[in-house]
């Protein structure tokens, strides 16, 4: 069977956000029936459906989905996992990279699922320092390991846009537990891996 994307969108949901955003256009002073505009509040609509869809989703059931028995305790990290949220202060954008790490104590769980884990709650309106360790939490639920450690950068368009217009400024906020928090050895291993550059 081919491949089909689907997207779905709550009808009332929808209409009602298509109404109040034609409000904001004319508020903004926008000719809402220009050509150009028309279709404007329903694609916002579903734009911001999907940016938000996370309030929809379970990152721990996510995680459990594919949790495996394994008696490995390396550390495994999976690093430049792109990230795209949104400021919840101004409703821009926010975005750049997570990288993660955890020790297993006896499970561990499918590498491309902690890169959903990140899109479970970077679709909700956030703040950076609490996207970090909603990370880091729900990964420590999931799978109870050694340690865990969460590190995002990040651009933040409500700075570089409007304000104090900062183009190059990158926010780093991070969240370790366990053993990364407790061995030093361990936090400035996972710092250096993830700051190396791959040949
Ligand atoms: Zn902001």
């Amino acid at each position: 069977m081919a491949y089909r994307r689907t997207e779905s969108y709550d009808q009332d949901v929808t209409e009602s956000l298509m109404g109040h955003y034609k409000s904001i256009l004319q508020l903004l002073g926008e000719d809402a029936q220009r050509e150009g505009l028309q279709k404007t509040p329903e694609r916002m609509a579903k734009a911001m459906q999907f940016i938000t869809q996370g309030y929809q989703q379970d990152a721990v059931a996510i995680l459990n989905s594919a949790r495996f028995e394994e008696s490995v305790s390396e550390m495994v990290i999976v690093k430049d996992i792109e990230l795209y949220s949104m400021c919840e202060h101004h409703l821009l954008p926010f975005f750049g990279k997570a990288h993660i790490a955890y020790i297993p104590n006896g499970y561990i769980t499918g590498l491309s699922k902690l890169a959903r884990v990140v899109d479970v709650f970077a679709r909700r309106l956030q703040v950076q320092e609490r996207l970090t360790t909603q990370i880091l939490d729900a990964i420590k639920e999931s799978l109870s390991p050694l340690g865990v450690a969460v590190v995002i950068e990040a651009k933040h368009l409500c700075m570089m846009m409007r304000g104090v217009s900062k183009q190059n400024s990158v926010t780093t906020t991070s969240a370790f537990h366990g053993e990364f928090l407790n061995n030093t050895r361990t936090r400035n291993e996972f710092l250096k891996l993830i700051s190396s550059k791959l040949s």
